[in-house]
């Protein structure tokens, strides 16, 4: 547990394959049996021996997305994968119609306070050069972008038509990324010309949902051509290995209803998906893969365990799923539900919906409340997933509870400030720990009876619960 040494550090070295004299990645320093900075801090984070991250990392079931180029010192960097924390991402970033820099720094640092473990910056509004660079500054935590919005861009900006971009400029804006230092970009690979064209065949209540494969399929379309991040894949994986850039590859075809979920476009997509995700990892680059969506709680644990059964143990990384339709305004509780069963089957990485969800760009409260949203639901799965590490803090919790120790109650509370404006807010309540609430009062279960238990039997030891698995369980 954590205790493990390895054998030898050696850092950032260099060596040549395939041609190319590269930087070593966390995958190729793993096969290599080097330990790489990040990997020590992820171990130790995780609670983890270094050798059995290292052996993640190897075979692919854990990733530690760190772009070699970022230029910000002191990141955060998370393992995601098999065996860790479900992580939880926070997406931020401006749209066409609404673009305020400042609201979106304070997103991302609101995403750093409240424990975001990575960020995505989708803006494809204003400068997007500029908003990325000053984002990356803002939030030194792990990183993510999705470059065919910039190609999306740069045809409005330059062709005044978002369609008139060539196969080059949606690969020119990833390689723009890699270089800008992101370490995750969502490419979205597994939608190809034939699955484009079956799309405008197949009737969907939802339709098509997801920006980007909206943009890629529109492109194919019109001008009867391969998607250039399918066509020119293994291109990418050279590129994204030069900088140790993890690919999260998209799902254009996600459901947009949950009465669409696992329907053929999603189930193709998802085939096609972990083909590539098979094809990057033998360029030794990181991969994740993108679920859906909305999925009805009958089918949330079945979508993950066909992903995990398509795709091995590739990190999974889904968008909730919203388990209904009908929650707008509400979307972050909605989704966190589906969010909840995804993390305790397996799901590696969440992404987090906001009240503002099919509504509107959401503001800096509105990402906080999403995020703890999702902070919760992934450490509800983790109760599954992870057991014995995650049931800790419920451990201590539960112990505060019952001893009226609110000063640390509130400290372990997810959200800290909020538990104690809560707690305070009302006339009555007395300051200080071993009171009881304005709740109940008097009349409180951690005083009534411990206190007659004390005056009938005054040897016993009322403090420690004689069956842990009372909280266990
Ligand atoms: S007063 Fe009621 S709600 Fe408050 S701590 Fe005691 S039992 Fe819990």
């Amino acid at each position: 547990m954590g205790s493990d040494k390895p054998e030898t550090y050696f850092f950032i070295p260099i060596f040549s394959y395939s041609n190319y004299i590269i930087m070593a990645t966390q995958v190729t320093s793993a096969k290599r049996g080097v330990v790489t900075p990040e990997m020590i801090q992820v171990a130790k984070d995780e609670d983890l021996s270094v050798n059995l991250l290292k052996n993640g990392i190897c075979n692919g079931s854990i990733i530690i997305p760190h772009n070699t180029d970022r230029k910000q010192n002191d990141v955060r960097h998370v393992g995601i994968g098999h065996g860790l924390r479900t992580k939880v991402n926070v997406n931020i970033g401006t749209s066409t119609l609404y673009q305020n820099l400042d609201e979106e720094i304070s997103k991302a640092k609101v995403a750093v306070k409240y424990g975001g473990d990575t960020i995505m910056d989708l803006s494809d509004g204003g400068n997007l050069d500029f908003i990325r660079e000053k984002l990356l500054e803002a939030a030194p935590i792990t990183f993510g972008t999705v470059p065919v919005y910039q190609a999306y861009a740069h045809g409005v900006e330059k062709y005044k038509n978002p369609l008139s971009i060539t196969a080059d400029d949606f690969l020119r804006a990833f390689e723009k990324h890699v270089k800008d230092g992101v370490d995750y970009t969502t490419i979205h690979s597994g939608i190809t010309k034939e699955l484009a064209q079956r799309v405008l065949k197949v009737r969907r209540h939802g339709g098509i949902v997801s920006k980007g494969g909206t943009i890629t399929a529109a492109w194919m379309l019109k001008y009867d051509k391969e998607n250039p991040f399918f066509e020119h894949f293994d291109y990418m994986c050279e590129i994204a290995r030069k900088n140790d850039v993890t690919f999260s590859l998209g799902d254009a075809l996600r459901p947009g209803s949950i009465l669409d979920s696992h329907d053929e476009l999603q189930v193709a997509e998802m085939i096609n998906v972990a083909r590539l995700a098979k094809r990057a990892q033998e360029y030794d680059v990181q991969v994740m893969i993108e679920g859906p969506g909305h999925v009805p709680l009958n089918e949330v644990a079945a979508n993950v365990r066909l992903a995990k059964s398509l795709l091995g143990n590739i990190p999974y990384y889904v968008l909730g799923p919203l388990v209904t339709d009908i929650a707008a305004g509400y979307d972050h509780i909605a989704s966190a539900i589906g969010a909840a069963i995804s993390a305790a089957e397996g799901v590696d990485l969440l992404c987090y919906l906001t009240p503002s969800e099919h509504l509107a760009l959401p503001t800096a409260e509105e990402v906080k409340e999403g995020l703890i949203a999702y902070r919760i639901a992934g450490h509800a799965g983790d109760l599954v997933k992870i057991r014995d590490k995650a049931i800790k803090w419920d451990r201590a919790i539960t112990e505060s509870r019952r001893t009226l120790n609110w000063e640390k109650q509130i400290a372990l509370s997810i959200n800290p400030e909020e538990a104690e404006r809560i707690h305070t807010r009302r006339q009555g309540q007395h300051e200080g720990n071993n009171v009881p609430c304005t709740m109940c009062g008097s009349a409180c279960v951690y005083i009534m009876l411990p206190q007659q238990r004390k005056e009938m039997y005054p040897h016993q030891d009322s403090e420690k619960p004689e069956n842990q698995n009372v909280i266990e369980m």
